[in-house]
């Protein structure tokens, strides 16, 4: 019997591991020096005089964007069908609603053309996301809105490292910019995230807000003329601190990103060989010489395939293959559909697309063995095997 090939696993070094020791040793168990060093690591890695602020996740960084540019009750804000449910629950945490825009096919990012239709004079802002680790158009999505004065705030929880137009993501003209070191994701902390920004007073509220609205500047212990125990409360803050255990990782994977990257990419690319002539979509490559960040290898089963996307996925389980589906729409899932009446037919490219997506698994530690056996498995399933 073969071995279960998962569909993601992280990929944590020695060194990570020591540096975890070290901080259990060094008795800094929460928010301390790692997390400073991770920042500043952070803020150099995206460039562009960006600051970096440690959150213990992405979910908690896109709340705490959306809180500092002011999103007030009955506010809207734009966003993608095509993700996880937390890009969009951030809206609603603070009382907004999201706006959904369908997806285009062949990206399965937000499709651009249809923002426009969907800004009402209640809409604040426009939330993209780096689907997979392919990066939107963001020339349109910035252009939109300028036109329309609107802010922009990237969830970008797929996209270390992911560039548009040469520029790493992060380091463009958005306000804000949030990803993820969830466990399955480029770079992992366990649980974590960073959100990035060059506008100093957005930082400044967002780290008032991460840890229990607690003004810093009053009681910065080696400037302040205030005794140490000094601290003042300005706002119902959140608990949104990065741990230095989280950090201690953070710090080496983000050593190891283009390392990391690499090995994405060379999957990816023998994925793309050896599917090539198969009744199937291969996920769409950024233009010019782009970089994609290869969080996820996305399939669309062609119109002529004759399995179901359910029975292709319970078949490559049956042989030991953990394949995923991401996502199930946001218009699909009860709360969504429901508080917000959203019908299949509003959103039709990505209505088609669910049905017919699946992720193949894709990881740093995966053997080429490994891969090739999934290739094989992938070609039986389709009746496409020699
Ligand atoms: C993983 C993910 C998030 C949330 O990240 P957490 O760090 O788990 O909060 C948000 N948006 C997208 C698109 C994601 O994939």
């Amino acid at each position: 019997m073969n071995k279960f090939i998962p569909f993601a696993l992280p990929d944590i070094g020695e060194q990570e591991i020591a540096e975890v020791v070290d901080s259990l040793r060094s008795g800094w168990l929460t928010t301390g020096p790692k997390t400073k060093r991770f920042e500043q690591d952070f803020a150099e890695f995206v460039g562009n005089g960006v600051e970096a602020i440690a959150v213990n996740s992405a979910t908690s960084g896109l709340h705490l964007a959306l809180e500092a540019i002011g999103i007030e009750p009955g506010d809207e804000v734009i966003t993608t069908v095509h993700t996880f449910t937390a890009t969009a629950e951030v809206i609603r945490y603070l009382g907004a609603n999201p706006v959904f825009v369908d997806i285009d096919l062949t990206t399965l990012n937000i499709d651009v053309t249809k923002i426009e239709a969907a800004i009402t004079s209640r809409t604040k802002a426009i939330m993209p996301v780096h689907f997979a680790g392919l990066a939107c158009d963001m020339e349109a999505i910035l252009q939109i809105a300028q036109k329309y004065q609107l802010k922009v705030i990237e969830d970008a929880a797929h996209a270390i490292p992911t560039t548009y137009q040469g520029q790493l993501i992060g380091s463009l003209n958005s306000d804000v910019t949030v990803y993820s070191f969830y466990a399955t994701k480029t770079i992992a902390t366990g649980e974590g995230g960073m959100l990035v920004t060059r506008n100093p007073e957005i930082a400044k509220r967002c780290r008032i807000m991460r840890l229990h609205g607690i003004n810093r500047d009053a009681f910065d212990r080696y400037t302040a003329t205030k005794p140490s125990w000094y601290y003042e409360i300005v706002a119902p803050g959140f608990k949104y601190n990065m741990t230095d255990i989280a950090a201690s990782l953070g710090i080496h994977q983000l050593k190891k990103v283009w390392e990391l990257q690499k090995q994405r990419k060379a999957i990816a690319n023998r994925y793309d060989l050896e599917l090539a002539n198969l009744p199937l979509h291969l996920p769409a490559k950024p233009p010019n010489e782009d970089i994609h960040s290869w969080h996820l290898y996305v399939i669309r089963l062609d119109d002529s395939v004759k399995v179901s996307r359910n029975t292709f996925i319970a078949q490559m389980a049956a042989k030991g293959i953990g394949c995923s589906v991401h996502y199930i729409p946001l218009h699909l899932q009860p709360y969504w559909r429901d508080t917000y009446n959203l019908r299949t037919e509003q959103f039709p490219c990505a209505s088609y697309a669910y049905e017919r997506i699946v992720s193949l698994p894709i990881y740093t530690k995966m053997t080429e063995s490994d891969q090739i056996r999934i290739i094989e498995i992938v070609k039986k399933n389709l009746n496409c095997s020699e």
